[in-house]
């Protein structure tokens, strides 16, 4: 396969990064990543949007706009054949002479094999493990995943799909998906200490009556059904937290029509 390393086309393979590079040795870095679908970048856009934001909110020096990355992205999708993939976009911290202090970084673009949860999971529903924790510069996509990594230790052994995490009583979100609970008909999702999911601002289109508030743990555990969103996940039923199961234990019907009109809603922007 083909990548964008700094600012050119080359394989994959021959990409490097310098071992001091502060995206290495202090986690100091950003990225972003989205899918394609029929060779189409599904919502694009939003992906570099954020990834801009992200690069400013970190003072990292980004060489390129939104419309050479547009177009080296379309290359790349052609150049590897990338019907449904992922894309991944990176940028380090670069190299400092005190191993600290943000330069220039590296930049790379990648093509990958996607891994979607498997149709099982859409059937049944997963369960989520409780955590008491906050991630830190929450609405930044940075690489430093170091906590997540450690902890799916755990909720593996659990047979747990992920973490819903929470903190003073409040739910923000779950290690690379938001949370959104429904009770009595009514969609909600945390307001605070989230990444802003490009999944999440597509279902707040797709049903405009959500609340934006505080959720308490307490409310998903009561919840009617509670599913989580994100760019591999689509539209995930939660059917357990720990080990209680979330209303019927069966994925519940606005969850199901949500899978359904986001799924369409991709399909309609990738013909
Ligand atoms: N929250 C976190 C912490 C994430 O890492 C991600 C995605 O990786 C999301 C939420 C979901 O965002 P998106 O829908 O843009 O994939």
């Amino acid at each position: 396969t083909f990548c964008f390393a700094n600012s050119q086309i080359i394989e994959s393979e021959k990409a490097k990064i310098h071992p001091m590079d502060i995206g290495l040795i202090r986690g100091y870095g950003i990225f972003d990543f989205f899918r394609t679908s029929n060779y189409s970048p599904v919502f694009l856009n939003d992906y570099l949007d954020r990834f801009i934001r992200s690069a400013e909110k970190t003072f990292l020096a980004l060489d390129f706009g939104k419309e050479e990355l547009s177009q080296v992205i379309h290359e790349l999708i052609e150049k590897n054949d990338l019907k449904n993939g992922g894309i991944r976009m990176f940028l380090s911290g670069g190299v400092s002479e005190n191993h600290f202090s943000p330069t220039k970084g590296s930049f790379f673009i990648f093509c990958e094999d996607l891994d979607f949860p498997s149709k099982d999971k859409y059937e049944k529903g997963v369960k989520l493990l409780a955590l008491e924790h906050i991630r830190s510069i929450a609405d930044i996509k940075t690489t430093n995943y170091a906590f997540p990594v450690w902890h799916s230790k755990i909720w593996k052994k659990e047979g747990a799909e992920d973490v819903i995490y929470h903190m003073n009583g409040q739910v923000s979100e779950s290690s690379r998906s938001n949370i959104f609970i429904v009770k009595d008909g009514k969609i909600s999702t945390p307001a605070n200490h989230i990444l802003h999911g490009i999944t999440r601002k597509r279902l707040l289109e797709l049903a405009p009556q959500t609340q934006i508030r505080n959720i308490t743990l307490k409310e998903a555990l009561n919840a009617d059904e509670v599913f989580m969103t994100s760019t591999t996940k689509k539209v995930l039923p939660v059917t357990q937290i720990d080990e209680l199961k979330i209303g019927n234990g069966h994925p519940g019907p606005i969850t199901k029509k949500l899978l359904e009109e986001f799924t369409e809603l991709e399909q309609k922007i990738s013909v």
